[in-house]
């Protein structure tokens, strides 16, 4: 495969664009991450190695090499060269939204950010959970305030054009 020039220019203009080049292919990413481990499609090591020659494999068929990624952060506490491959990886799926390529879940979890203030609401027995640990059972999010910063972002736009193409797909 080709370098493609344009791919690497915006993994390398991300702001921890230097630290790729001091990937040494040691596999510690790979042999830690538990997405790895249940399917060799997803790999750490092989993401950034894409990504550091310029590799630009971001398409609807390489979806789960995209976003298996669970970001527990395990690779970026064992890479030996700190590097911040999740964050090299947020920058993948970005670029895999911005060619409308996210999976529906995804879309799905921005829409619940948006609308609730987060993905994962409480639920009957997260609030039993919490109480059992001595934490409030719910809390008051800030909803206002992440629609204010997902409308300044955009988030707000591209989620109503998301939602009308969704509807005229299923109208079809
Ligand atoms: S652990 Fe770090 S240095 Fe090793 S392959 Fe993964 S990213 Fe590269
Ligand atoms: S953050 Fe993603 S790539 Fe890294 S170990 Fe966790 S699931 Fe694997």
């Amino acid at each position: 495969m080709m370098s493609d020039p344009e791919f690497k220019k915006q993994i390398y203009e991300s702001y921890m664009h230097s630290a790729i080049r001091y990937c040494y292919q040691c596999a510690r990413c790979d042999e830690n991450c538990p997405v790895h481990a249940v399917t060799a499609e997803y790999s750490p090591r092989q993401n950034i190695l894409r990504s550091l020659l310029g590799i630009n494999f971001v398409s609807a068929g390489t979806r789960l090499a995209i976003f298996g990624c669970t970001v527990c952060d395990t690779c970026d506490e064992v890479c030996p060269n700190k590097i911040p491959l999740t964050h090299i990886f947020s920058v993948l799926k970005n670029m895999a939204a911005a060619k409308n390529i996210s999976p529906d879940s995804f879309k799905g979890q921005g829409k619940a950010v948006h609308d609730q203030g987060t993905a994962i609401p409480i639920s009957p027995p997260i609030a039993r959970r919490r109480a059992a640990m001595g934490l409030p059972e719910k809390y008051d999010l800030p909803v206002n305030e992440v629609q204010a910063v997902m409308k300044a972002v955009g988030f707000e736009d591209k989620l109503a054009k998301l939602t009308i193409e969704a509807k005229k797909k299923e109208e079809a």
